[in-house]
């Protein structure tokens, strides 16, 4: 990190099923000369290819150091904050903002030293809403309501200007938010996939799923824990309802085998 560059180590560029090798290449030099050197892919068509190399144009060093992962749960692993690009708004009701208030809270959340990912789609389709209902926020950059969609690339490199834009602006300002909780912090975005999976199991067993729409109801109740922005201890406490609620059933069925 160069003298006066914003210190984006804690933000990642997260691509999900790139086809292009090309745009992993443009995405990479986009990034560098915004400051940002964290790219992970997610299950990309080809990747390491020469078509990324000649696309960086010498941002080698971030196509080197780019992690290559199975799932966007490894991809989000350790943030705290996941916000999801697309061209489209969506029928979700995850809270939409643009591309500055975007760069605002990735800012914010950096300086206390939480883990930030942006997330991009691929190409043909974009994200889809059960990747989107990873991340806490939908950003949009509001482009022609006639032609909406950029170039990958694009977007990262506009969406990475706005956060060094402001990172720029507030550098030397204390941050403004609270004192970070050593002993509680604010739950990870996988610990609160894992917790909704655990949930989901238990509703099942208990029999609320039963005769309803399983996805849907799970997507109620993800964002109404999305929106709750929980600590790591209220979501051990979920768990541990989730835990006893599943000792309970178990010791009910021993003590009235067959009922
Ligand atoms: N055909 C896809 C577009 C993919 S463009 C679709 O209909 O969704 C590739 C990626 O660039 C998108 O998934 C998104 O991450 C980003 N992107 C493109 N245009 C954008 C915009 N106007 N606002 C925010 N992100 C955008």
């Amino acid at each position: 990190m160069a003298q006066n560059d914003p210190d984006f180590s804690r933000v990642r560029v997260v691509l999900v099923e790139t086809s292009l090798a090309r745009n992993i290449g443009s995405t990479a030099r986009a990034m560098m000369t915004m400051g940002l050197s964290r790219l992970v892919l997610v299950r990309p068509a080809h990747f390491p290819d020469p078509d990324a190399y000649a696309l960086a144009s010498g941002a080698d060093a971030i196509l080197d150091q780019a992690q290559v992962v199975d799932s966007l749960d490894q991809a989000l692993a350790g943030c705290v904050l996941a916000l999801g690009t697309s061209a489209r708004r969506r029928e979700l009701r995850v809270p939409e903002c643009g591309a500055r208030e975007a760069a605002s809270l990735t800012w914010s959340h950096t300086q206390q030293q939480h883990e930030v990912a942006l997330v991009f789609g691929s190409e043909r389709v974009g994200l889809t809403n059960e990747q989107l209902l990873r991340c806490q926020y939908l950003v949009v950059i509001p482009t022609s309501a006639t032609f909406s969609s950029l170039n990958l690339a694009s977007a990262v490199q506009l969406i990475g200007y706005e956060c060094r834009m402001h990172a720029l602006a507030h550098a030397g300002t204390p941050p403004n938010a609270p004192e970070a909780d050593e002993w509680d912090p604010p739950a990870t975005v996988d610990a609160v996939a894992q917790m909704i999976q655990q949930m989901q199991t238990t509703l099942d067993a208990i029999g609320f799923l039963h005769g309803r729409s399983p996805v849907r109801i799970m997507r109620r109740i993800q964002r109404i824990y999305q929106r709750a922005s929980l600590t790591s201890r209220e979501v051990q406490i979920l768990r541990g309802i989730c835990t006893e609620t599943m000792r309970a059933l178990a010791s009910v069925a021993r003590s009235h085998p067959g009922a």
